[in-house]
Formats: C-alpha cells, sequence, structure tokens
C-alpha cells in the first residue's frame, strides 16, 4: 500500500502514545512534505534528546548535565524535598515557583495490579538522602489517585521514623487527574495547602 520507507515512517510513529493509525499516517504525510531541513532538525532532535539526556544520579530528574541543574543550584534549599512520580511532574511544580527546595522522581508509583512495588521505585536513594542532607520536609507530590495515594503512605511510614516532616500536597488537583494538567495556580495552592500525613 505504501512505499516501504513510508510504510516504515508511519509503523514508527504510530508505536508514540496516543498516535493512532490514521494520525501517524497523517504526521508522515506532512514530514514528508516538510523543508528538508526542517525534516533532519526533526530527526537530529530526536537523536540528541535520546544521546544527549540521562537521569541526575540524586534526583532521577532528567538532565543532560549530572547532578542536575536544581539539584546543583546553591539557591535552593537541600532540606525541602518534593517527592514526584515522572520528570514531567517536576516541571509542572517548578511552573509554580513554589517549590524552594529539590526534587526526588520516583518513577512510578506502587500498584500492585501492574506489578509495581516500593521496590521498583527509587525509593532508596530518597531515603538515603533524608539521612544525609539533614532535610526538614519532604512534600509528597504524588498523583491524586489511588496508586499515587498508596505510595504516599507508604513512603510516610518509612519516612517519618528518620525524624523527618512529611506532607502531602492538598486536593486542589482534580482527584484521578495527573499532575503534569494541572494548572499552575491550582497546583501552587494545593501546595500551599499541604498537610502532614
Ligand atoms: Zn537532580
Amino acid at each position: 500500500m505504501y512505499a516501504p520507507p513510508l510504510a516504515r515512517l508511519i509503523e514508527a510513529l504510530s508505536k508514540l502514545p496516543t498516535i493512532g493509525p490514521k494520525t501517524a499516517q497523517r504526521l508522515a504525510y506532512h514530514i514528508l512534505r516538510m523543508a528538508p531541513q526542517d525534516a533532519e532538525a526533526l530527526a537530529q532532535a530526536i537523536l540528541e534528546a535520546r544521546a544527549l539526556t540521562r537521569y541526575c544520579s540524586i534526583c532521577w530528574n532528567l538532565t543532560d548535565v549530572d547532578p542536575c541543574s536544581i539539584c546543583s543550584n546553591p539557591q535552593r534549599t537541600s532540606s525541602v524535598i518534593c517527592v514526584v512520580e515522572d520528570p514531567r511532574d517536576v516541571v509542572a511544580m517548578e511552573r509554580t515557583r513554589e517549590v524552594k527546595g529539590k526534587y526526588h522522581v520516583l518513577h512510578g508509583a506502587i500498584s500492585p495490579l501492574d506489578g509495581m512495588g516500593p521496590d521498583d521505585l527509587k525509593i532508596a536513594g530518597l531515603l538515603e538522602r533524608v539521612r544525609r542532607d539533614q532535610v526538614q520536609e519532604v512534600i509528597i507530590a504524588t498523583n491524586p489517585r489511588a496508586e499515587g495515594e498508596v505510595t504516599a503512605l507508604y513512603l510516610a511510614k518509612v519516612l517519618k521514623p528518620l525524624g523527618v516532616r512529611v506532607t502531602r500536597i492538598a486536593y486542589g488537583v482534580p482527584v484521578g487527574a495527573d499532575l503534569e494538567y494541572a494548572d499552575e495556580v491550582t497546583l501552587a495552592k494545593a501546595l500551599e495547602g499541604r498537610r502532614e500525613i
């Protein structure tokens, strides 16, 4: 039906999230109509993003330098750590400009149905940071749905014996929604209204 190189492009695009076969086809035809230098820039951007980004060895956020620019920023206190599920949530929280401390990215949430337990998350490094950096508060900003709640309760259980204050962001964030889709005002309010757990 398609010339083989075009078929390969459509197949590759259809592996992206939310891209069905119809959209993949539309995007592929669009790419073929792009100016050659634009298509090349797109391909190059994909290769470079893959080659030049990695996870920060301290907070597990995506970065091109290790430690990341947040972890190595002396203006930000190490005594507050905001815990999120996904690197995209760091971007969402940063938009509020309310987090004065640093982050820790779990890379998921506890979800027995999906076979995700505490050992599958980046929790060990978090405990180590709390012990080492005299952390005073851990703000848990996991997503406001069942998995995020279970994760928050688990974290509170393992963090509290270390003598740190553990707080959970308030429900300005719609229940069942993803943090990354909340606007910054809602998120800032959720952060402001955080309570101890
Ligand atoms: Zn970092």
